[in-house]
């Protein structure tokens, strides 16, 4: 189900909402998250085929969130195909998206860390790695780290190991924003 786009506005403040609860890194899941559909790591179209399916909420939120010093972002799936969920970053957002840190399950990365390993944590706490190597003044922790993900699973790890998260219901993907505000707490 597709949805529809924030307005600028909208899109604007919820980064100042994100900031004044002190969350500087999303991790947002990929299917049925970022995107409407489940490719079950198996897409087999083109990547603007797929393009088609990336909510316009999301573009703009994750768009916004790229465009803000300090603010980080990563895609945090279960997928293999990770060279696709790149393709569609870069169709979508462009240069801005070399910005974007990519955990999935290609094997490609481990992480080492004391942390939690369950669910997306350790592709998160891998993630936040890549990002401080990159920018070792930046200080992200689990504490400012906010989840973006449909499976209800990885929810429930993510607060457990202290992690905000909120469930994206794939059925009303457009109560996004009702949800973050509910959990940053702040009325509309
Ligand atoms: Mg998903």
């Amino acid at each position: 189900m597709a949805n529809a786009e924030l307005s600028p506005t909208t899109s604007t403040s919820l980064i100042s909402l994100l900031q004044a609860s002190n969350i500087n890194f999303l991790a947002c899941d990929f299917d049925l998250t970022l995107i409407d559909i489940h490719t079950s790591g198996n897409w087999l179209g083109t990547i603007p085929d797929l393009c088609t399916h990336v909510r316009p909420n999301f573009t703009k939120l994750i768009g916004d969130a790229l465009r803000t010093p300090g603010m980080h972002v990563a895609i945090v799936t279960f997928s293999p195909q990770t060279a696709v969920v790149r393709d569609v970053c870069r169709e979508v957002w462009g240069d801005l998206s070399d910005k974007i840190v990519i955990r999935g399950g290609d094997r490609t990365w481990s992480y080492e860390g004391g942390g939690s390993q369950d669910r997306k944590q350790s592709h998160m706490a891998s993630a936040v790695e890549e990002l401080l190597s990159i920018d070792p003044t930046a200080t992200v922790t689990r504490a400012t780290t906010l989840l973006l993900d449909d499976d209800a699973d990885n929810i429930k790890v993510a607060l457990r190991e202290g992690v905000r998260a909120v469930w994206i219901n794939p059925r009303e993907p457009d109560k996004m924003e009702e949800h973050l505000r509910e959990l940053l707490g702040t009325g509309t």
